[in-house]
């Protein structure tokens, strides 16, 4: 891949530039979130130096300023995943909260006692517990894809889960433990084909490839601003205007009301509606910043970086006999769950680390998956366009350090 200009854009990641226990750092933990460009961090600091004020609120010159910016920053977001229009664009505190939003309002707008709610196996448990919980308030019940020993959803199983009590299905685009990337145009089509409304969780998908909400026809798609370099407590919901308008609103405050009086208020229209009180407009502001600088690079280079990086991982790894890959998919990002034998995950991550080499290791907020396979936990390499190969090559030489000490 020598067109991708990695050496420029490594530049543009001012933290990756550093030592850690002597060794240079080697971030292969993207899934849980990804590093800043340098113009995001200035974009945000320049903003709390000298333009700061509250957005929808005051006539002052700075708040106006404020407020055209932080509607800038849903237009950009809109073009950025193909939204019809900016009134379709929610800003939430992360993928957690876009997806507590839809459970609780749609929740209240469609489930009824012996309702059904289809997730799968290898959901995050922010796309399982906000469901469980609207469940266990409306009288309703999950019903879940199960999944292949590669980890590709089984779609037949799938599509036999419909019934006439089937109200949505909420699952993930890309998965954070094994890089599936789910046939998720498919899954909308057979979930629409019932009437069925669909959530896509995006949190480890709108950072590796160009998303288009109307050509993959979801009526929900949910993403945080700190995984697709943005900062931390923004995040996306998108939605279909038909079902934001029937839903009521998730929280109560200033800027969701269109008026109040003791006896009764009434509603903002969308998406003010859903963004109760004072929100992070300078969060949203600093993400279309890294929205922007990612669409100036390209977002099919981006994508064809990390698959050249996937491929190159995928050989390198699986040329260690001791190692134990979970997520096989031929559809898969860049991103690698996997143990060692016979060595625990956790002192594996603890050892490399001191090679200044970063990667995850635990449940990754997905236990019903770590239980579908039998395990307690696995170390987690995920990477993304900043990364190189030199850096998977460490993870290899740290890994069978690992395997000489402790095997
Ligand atoms: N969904 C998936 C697939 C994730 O990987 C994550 C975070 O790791 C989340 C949801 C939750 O994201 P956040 O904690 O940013 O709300």
């Amino acid at each position: 891949m020598n067109d991708f200009p990695i050496d420029l854009i490594r530049k543009d990641f001012p933290i990756l530039d550093q030592l850690i226990y002597g060794q240079p750092l080697a971030y292969l933990d993207n899934g849980a979130t990804t590093q800043k460009p340098v113009r995001m961090i200035d974009a945000v600091n320049k903003i709390h130096r000298e333009q700061n004020s509250s957005v929808h609120r005051s006539v002052n010159y700075m708040s106006e300023k404020m407020t055209e910016a932080y509607e800038q920053a849903r237009q950009t977001v809109q073009k950025f995943i193909g939204a019809p229009e900016s009134s379709q664009v929610i800003f939430t505190s992360g993928t957690t909260g876009s997806i507590n939003l839809v459970a609780f309002s749609m929740g209240e707008a469609v489930l009824e006692p012996g309702d059904e709610v289809i997730l799968s196996t290898m959901e995050h448990h922010s796309n399982i517990v906000p469901w469980q919980m609207a469940c266990e308030r409306y009288g309703a019940s999950l019903k879940i894809i199960p999944i292949t020993d590669e980890g590709d959803l089984d779609m037949d199983a799938y599509r036999n889960l419909f019934n006439k009590n089937t109200r949505m299905v909420s699952v993930t685009h890309v998965s954070n433990v094994l890089g599936t990337i789910n046939p998720v145009k498919e899954i909308v089509r057979i979930a629409h084909s019932h009437g069925v409304p669909v959530l896509l969780d995006g949190a480890q998908a709108i950072q590796h490839e160009p998303v288009d909400v109307v050509d993959l026809d979801c009526d929900f798609y949910a993403f945080s601003g700190h995984k697709i370099y943005g900062p931390t407590g923004i995040g996306v919901l998108y939605g279909k205007q038909e079902w934001l308008d029937r839903m009521p609103p998730y929280q109560g405050g200033g800027d969701m009301i269109d008026r109040v009086t003791f006896e009764k208020t009434t509603y903002n229209i969308s998406p003010f509606k859903f963004e109760a009180g004072t929100t992070n407009f300078i969060g949203a502001i600093g993400l279309a910043e890294s929205i922007n600088y990612l669409t100036g690079i390209g977002m099919d280079k981006i994508a064809g970086y990390e698959n050249y990086l996937r491929d190159y991982a995928t050989q390198k790894l699986s040329s260690i006999s001791q190692l134990r890959m979970y997520g096989t998919s031929v559809n898969k990002a860049a991103i690698f769950s996997f143990v060692l034998n016979g060595i625990h995950p956790y002192d594996t991550g603890m050892i490399i680390d001191k090679y200044g080499v970063a990667v995850r290791t635990g449940t990754h907020c997905a236990m019903p998956l770590m239980q579908r396979f039998g395990i307690e936990g696995t170390l987690r390499a995920s990477l993304c366009f900043y990364n190189t190969t030199d850096e998977v090559d460490r993870l290899y030489d740290a890994l069978n350090k690992v395997i000489e000490m402790l095997a």
